[in-house]
């Protein structure tokens, strides 16, 4: 009842979305919630041994990046304070919904990762960005860590939310740091990086809501158990979104490793009926374009590189016999040239003049691999850098389709 009044009195005033159902306070704390980050605060795992923890179990940033948790933690550490904490909400990589998934529906375990690895690193405060399509979890995290002041589970590191704007690169974590300051989302020349020199000119640690969301369980179960959970030798689960032409699309929690193939017959269902399996995009708008061929490759960090693709966020689209891929680069490509902030002219211009390429009925290899090329060399970000991935896939796995 308290729990409930607290909720009225938070939402009281606001335009209500309608609410999924989901773990609230009071359930989360009744199932053992909050104990982990009691147990680092009482002093019984310090700093080193939390990220000892994620290092063995393999937890990697899974915003996209992939870099190893516990290193990042231990960098920030060791830097002089003040620091902080964000936390990369910003779910904006087309295809992507895993953490709108796990926020909307057992909000607290990221919000207990995100205190412990604060304090863990000895931030001040947290800042947790959001991206603003999301109204029913922007509603949650408010009211859920309202109530977490109330309760006294935050005491000197306080968590405040930000929410995000719509513009794709604010999910670049340098871009998201400049929002946050309450500038134009434009990332940053690294070095420095902003594990030394992040927000407000302070170190700064930056993860993605899902590498938090399995802290607690890392902790609780141990390193060997989230180790033991990957295939192939890899480790972890990995929250994959799945979409596009399988019978039951969603976010599939799947072994690290776990190969197309796989994740289509295990945990999609199947093709649709009437669909067979042509291709596939292993990560997102940018992480390029796989063909069915290519199905029983390992999805995980570093396994797809060598044929020009990444897994980043696990964010998996299938296509079909009756889906061109063509198209599909055409229409990934105009998105890069929408979301581009326009701060460097490899990106802002070859975008524009790679769309007006593909567009052409004919497709100039040369004039396509030169502009290629120059974004891949010489865009500030990833964004500019990565674009012309999904028309390399096309030129090198489906060239039947270059002259439709
Ligand atoms: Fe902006 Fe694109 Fe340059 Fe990144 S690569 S800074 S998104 S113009």
């Amino acid at each position: 009842a308290n729990e409930l009044a607290v909720h009225s009195a938070i939402y009281a005033g606001d335009q209500l979305p309608l609410l999924p159902e989901f773990v609230g306070l009071k359930a989360y704390l009744a199932a053992g919630g909050y104990e982990v980050l009691q147990k680092v605060r009482a002093g019984s795992l310090d700093a080193v041994d939390i990220a000892d923890h994620a290092l063995a179990a393999g937890l990697r940033g899974l915003g996209g990046a992939g870099f190893p948790t516990g290193t990042k933690w231990k960098i920030v550490h060791d830097l002089p304070g003040p620091k902080y904490l964000t936390v990369n909400g910003d779910e904006g990589e087309p295809g992507t919904f895993k953490d709108r998934y796990h926020l909307e529906r057992d909000p607290h375990r990221m919000l207990e990762g995100a205190l412990i690895a604060a304090h863990a690193i000895g931030a001040e405060r947290i800042y947790l960005y959001m991206r603003d399509e999301y109204p029913a979890v922007l509603a949650i995290l408010k009211a859920e860590i309202a109530l977490l002041r109330e309760c006294g589970v935050i005491t000197t590191i306080d968590i405040e939310l930000r929410r995000g704007a719509g513009a794709y690169i604010c999910g670049e974590e340098s871009a998201m740091i400049e929002s946050i300051e309450g500038k134009r989302g434009l990332p940053r020349h690294r070095p420095p990086y902003i594990a030394q020199v992040g927000l407000f000119g302070r170190p700064t640690l930056n993860h993605n809501v899902e590498t938090l969301f399995w802290l607690r369980d890392i902790i609780e179960k141990g390193s060997d158990w989230f180790a033991a959970q990957g295939r192939r030798g890899h480790k972890g689960f990995r929250s994959f979104s799945v979409s596009g032409r399988v019978k039951n699309p969603g976010v599939k929690e799947a072994p690290a490793g776990v190969t197309m193939n796989e994740l289509i017959e295990e945990f999609c269902g199947g093709m649709e009926d009437g669909h067979t399996f042509k291709a596939y995009l292993p990560g997102g708008a940018s992480g390029g374009i796989l063909p069915a061929l290519l199905g029983d490759e390992p999805l995980d960090f570093g396994t797809l590189e060598k044929h020009g693709c990444f897994i980043g966020s696990h964010a998996v689209l299938v296509f079909s016999d009756r889906d061109n891929m063509r198209d599909v680069a055409l229409n990934l490509m105009r998105f890069f040239k929408h979301e581009s902030c326009g701060q460097c002219t490899p990106c802002r211009s070859g975008t524009e003049k790679m769309v007006s390429l593909l567009t052409e009925k004919t497709w100039d290899r040369d004039k396509i691999a030169d502009l290629d090329e120059v974004m891949r060399s010489a865009s500030i970000c990833g964004l500019g850098q990565a674009a012309p991935n999904p028309v390399a896939s096309v030129l090198k796995f489906f060239p039947e389709e270059f002259d439709q």
